[in-house]
């Protein structure tokens, strides 16, 4: 046995360090890597006599003739092919001379194509050619390829590997194989690439799809195993919260849980906190939908059991909002809240890490400050991660780490597809809140191109006489870029002395020292502010229900997700909010459609499918950044029923048997020890 499925492909005969390269290109690094190098198609070899218009095939003749033409198209080069049932002409656009010297008369050939229509016979245009004809297989892979690859060379290797007898082991134990007549794996490897029929590259197609989507089940199974393992047990009873939300409802004598919201707490602070498994809920709901005081009420709870809660967000901004908003209620129940973020003084961070340490601290909300190396707690209990999806896995993990076992809840406005949430969020119990507060109208949302800013500004004016506020948006996607940051400084400082020079007008970008945000953020939440020009800093969590406006610029440079946040600003009290998008004339169709979409639609929710359909799942979320294996044969949206399908067969058999350690079971702790080493820091995270 010359080679493993670990054997790099550069080692394999015919491939070396320059071809390496170009694999590398296509994700091929290893010889396993090569062998699932999943085909785009396969062209079937065929007699002339039994082609069909339309089909990609491959015939093997002898050249009759060969011969020059000149067509309104050019010049072509003719090679008529015989292979005893009929004749069959290859038609070459733009040959060299050199090149059409190789074509020698009687000479025995393979060709590759497409077939079409040569006045009464057949033909293929500028086909593929090999001038070695010792291919057996009755079909022919076609692979995705890579400048300076060729499916001929491509099929030459992955043969080299499968002649020398690689071994592939088996990776589904038996019962599975049984039960889904699955071919083995090797067999499976041999189908995918040079089947003998089509039906069996079908059903090599179908194990591998099967496959993948399992093993990422197994993998969610275990990591969810390990997270429920001794979680902390909350004590009975909410004293804490209900004083908090009493003392909100003596303020604002009319608010009331929405059910879904009622429901969801109950998930969290009785089913999960009361339980001694360890909670990893996501919570779910569309901007504007309640999730932070579900948050807030959670974490009382904790502090009751006498453990530290902390809540990151992922902008200063947001971190102050919530923090602004907290201090007002928490200190008049008695629980200590604190700040912390990157911008602070040395002096304060020093003051709030004794704090921390000495669990004076109870309540702490912050930024990603809060994973830094010496910040450590005395006692911490419970982590919420704000707009999770601004978050990497180890960000959350490092900050989960600063406590034992805390329970956890992440949360996200970014609504996706059942079938999505399962693959990326499967280790964790979900909880949605479907439902918006009461008394909310529709936004109102309209896409005009630049050339009618004029009317648009008329009509801020109109709202802003009315006491309403306004956010304008300038697309920077990028804070360090001191272009995109001059773009909008200039902006604000033109509308400040035209537009909106009977107005009171702020700029605030990231870049902003934090008293400097803070002061414009106060000042806009207190009204002081009319008009706030922003960068997407605001983009996630800002709560002013006053603001009803919002003027989005170059909007075509967003995505559909991030402008469905964006517009989240606004729409958030009793009075008739208004988005308008504007874009210059003549943008990409794509941009089009996107501007379209988010137009007339206003939930999150469809808006996310159409976001899946518009960009694909990959792009979408993500699949890597979440640190589990790409999905490559299966489509996790479109293979709903294969997913729910592998997720329960894995959940079983994590259920039944956590450690894989019966004899049936053992070929899948190997394979976890062969293929999936990598990914057991993803088992670990969190
Ligand atoms: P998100 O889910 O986007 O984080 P927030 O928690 O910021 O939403 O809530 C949005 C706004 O709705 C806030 O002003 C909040 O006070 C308000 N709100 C939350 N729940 C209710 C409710 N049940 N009734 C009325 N207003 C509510
Ligand atoms: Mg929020």
């Amino acid at each position: 046995m010359k080679y493993s499925v670990d054997t790099p492909v550069q080692y394999l005969k015919g491939v070396g360090p320059r071809m390496a390269i170009l694999f590398k290109k296509l994700g091929i690094e290893k010889t396993e890597d090569l062998l699932t190098l999943i085909p785009r198609g396969y062209v079937r070899k065929s007699f002339i006599k039994d082609l069909r218009l339309g089909e990609d095939a491959c015939v093997l003749g002898r050249i009759i003739e060969t011969g020059n033409r000149i067509t309104s198209k050019g010049k072509i080069f003719i090679v008529r092919v015989s292979d005893g049932t009929g004749v069959l002409s290859c038609c070459f656009f733009n040959y060299s001379p050199k090149a059409t010297s190789k074509f020698k008369w009687n000479e025995l050939i393979k060709v590759e194509g497409q077939v079409s229509l040569f006045g009464q016979g057949l033909q293929f245009v500028n086909p593929r050619v090999s001038f070695s004809t010792t291919d057996e297989s009755k079909f022919l892979p076609i692979y995705p390829l890579t400048q300076g690859m060729t499916h001929t060379y491509i099929r030459k290797i992955v043969k080299e590997a499968l002649i020398n007898n690689v071994y592939i082991p088996e990776t589904l134990p038996s019962y599975i194989l049984e039960q889904h007549n699955f071919l083995s794996r090797e067999s499976t490897i041999r189908n995918l690439h040079f089947p003998a029929e089509l039906g069996l590259a079908k059903s090599a197609h179908e194990r591998l799809k099967f496959e993948e989507l399992f093993w990422l089940q197994i993998l969610l199974a275990l990591r969810k195993k390990r997270l429920q393992t001794n979680g902390i047990k909350f004590k009975k009873g909410s004293v804490l919260a209900r004083k908090f939300f009493d003392l909100l409802t003596t303020e604002n004598p009319n608010f009331k849980l929405t059910n879904a919201q009622r429901r969801v707490c109950w998930e969290i602070l009785s089913d999960d906190m009361e339980s001694s498994y360890r909670m990893n809920r996501l919570l779910q709901g569309d901007v504007g939908s309640g999730k932070t005081i579900i948050a807030i009420l959670a974490m009382l709870k904790a502090v009751e059991s006498g453990y530290q809660a902390v809540l990151m967000a992922p902008t200063e901004i947001l971190a102050e909002q919530h923090y602004f908003c907290l201090k007002e209620y928490l200190p008049k129940i008695g629980v200590n809240i604190r700040l912390l973020i990157g911008s602070q003084s040395q002096i304060d961070k020093r003051k709030l890490q004794e704090e921390l340490k000495n669990g004076e601290a109870q309540v702490i909300v912050g930024t990603h400050a809060l994973i830094e190396e010496p910040i450590k707690f005395k006692k911490l209990g419970f982590v919420v991660i704000d707009e999770q999806h601004k978050f990497g896995v180890m960000q959350r993990t490092k900050l989960i780490k600063k406590g034992k076992s805390p329970d956890v809840l992440v949360m996200t406005a970014t609504p996706i597809p059942r079938s999505l949430s399962l693959t990326i969020y499967g280790d964790l119990d979900i909880s949605v809140i479907d439902e918006l507060p009461p008394g909310r109208k529709p936004i109102i949302t309209r896409w005009v191109t630049d050339d009618k800013i004029d009317e648009v500004w008329s009509f801020i004016k109109q709202e802003l006489n009315k006491g309403r506020q306004c956010y304008i948006v300038y697309p920077i996607i990028d804070e360090s870029e001191k272009l995109d940051l001059k773009a909008a400084q200039e902006c604000y400082e033109k509308l400040k002395v035209s537009v909106f020079k009977h107005y009171e007008i702020g700029l605030l970008h990231g870049r902003l020292k934090s008293e400097e945000k803070e002061r414009v953020m106060s000042d806009f939440r207190a009204g002081k502010l009319s008009v706030l020009v922003a960068t997407p800093v605001i983009e996630v969590g800002i709560d002013i229900p006053n603001a009803t406006c919002m003027v989005i610029e170059h909007a075509e440079r967003f995505g559909i997700a991030q402008l469905h946040q964006l517009r989240g600003r606004i729409g958030r009290g009793a009075e008739q909010s208004y988005c308008i998008i504007v874009s210059p004339r003549g943008i990409s169709d794509t941009a089009k459609e996107r501007l379209k979409t988010i137009e007339f639609e206003n939930d999150g929710f469809k808006l996310a499918e159409k976001d899946l359909e518009l960009r694909g799942p990959g792009e979408f979320l993500g699949i890597q950044q979440h640190g589990l294996p790409e999905i490559r044969f299966a489509n996790s949206i479109y293979n709903t029923q294969l997913l729910l399908q592998t997720r329960e067969l894995a959940f079983k058999i994590i259920k039944e048997d956590p450690e894989l350690q019966s004899p049936e079971n053992r070929v899948l702790a190997e394979t976890i020890r062969r293929s999936y080493q990598d990914k057991l820091k993803f088992l670990e995270a969190g």
